[in-house]
């Protein structure tokens, strides 16, 4: 079995329209949350500026939420803005639905595949790893991944998902001989 990992390179820009300028790309830069207290609840707001005209929005992470419902060591990172917590954040399928806006990945991943071996025997087994929730074509990754062609690949591989409806995880396929 042949692992290959699909891993971010970068934090992915979002596709959020700008209130001000209508760009539809959005950036968190370096990733800086901002809390605010109020009694004994607290807001919790991941920052994004615009990246046509600069302009700041907030994300809402936590809206209201009771301070002793925090797990500390999360509440210091929101502080300290540690770079994993604005990755899951910004990562994460609810906040971008509750904040409407949607990843934007081009450029911002790669694919790593171990070097071929010159004594491979037919067929190869692969199985592929999503170290990020990357959205990808599984035949269009695959093509890439083997410098084959997109009918060399409906030929030559066989999979047990869907080869042309986009994924975000883990998948294995099977690469037959040549002609
Ligand atoms: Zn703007």
């Amino acid at each position: 079995m042949l692992p290959w990992f699909v891993r971010r390179t970068r934090l992915p820009l979002l596709s959020l329209r700008c209130v001000d300028c209508q760009s539809e790309s959005a950036t968190t830069g370096a990733g800086r949350f901002r809390v605010n207290a109020n009694s004994k609840l607290l807001d919790v707001w991941l920052l994004v500026r615009c990246v046509s005209c600069d302009r700041t929005s907030k994300l809402a992470v936590h809206e209201r939420a009771p301070v002793r419902s925090f797990d500390p060591a999360e509440l210091d990172g929101y502080h300290a803005n540690d770079p994993e917590l604005v990755a899951s954040k910004l990562l994460d399928p609810l906040i971008a639905r509750r904040n409407r806006f949607t990843l934007d990945w081009r450029g911002a991943w790669r694919l790593d595949t171990p070097p071929a071996r010159p004594d491979e025997a037919w067929p190869v087994r692969v199985e592929v790893v999503f170290e990020d929730p990357v959205p990808v074509r599984p035949e269009r990754l695959i093509a890439h991944g083997l410098g084959l062609s997109r009918n060399e690949v409906l030929r030559r591989i066989k999979c047990d998902v869907p080869l042309r409806r986009t994924r975000t995880t883990g998948f294995a396929f099977t690469v037959m001989a040549g002609d």
